[in-house]
């Protein structure tokens, strides 16, 4: 089965899925399931990153969202991407 475009009816952006959905008008992804949306705080629970210098606390705001990843402007000037299958954030 080939991957079939699915549309978040929040975010209104474009994942792909190789599952099927029963209702295309209602799917929601899990970053806004989560409220992860541009311009939200954020509060850094994990990072799967073994090189970045953020700890588990460290904040920031959400200044872009795709597909792939979530950009950040962490308070202690890193700018390391999250990507949600692999790092934990949450909104405060
Ligand atoms: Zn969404």
């Amino acid at each position: 089965m080939t991957d079939q475009e699915i549309i978040c009816v929040e975010c209104k952006i474009i994942f792909f899925s190789n599952k099927p959905f029963k209702n295309y008008n209602s799917f929601v992804c899990d970053n806004c399931k989560l409220n992860l949306k541009i311009g939200n705080r954020i509060k850094l629970i994990y990072t799967n990153d073994p090189y970045t210098e953020l700890k588990k606390g460290d904040m920031g705001i959400i200044t872009d969202i795709n597909k792939i990843q979530i950009s950040i402007n962490w308070d202690s000037g890193s700018r390391l991407m999250m990507i949600p299958d692999l790092d934990i954030i949450e909104v405060v």
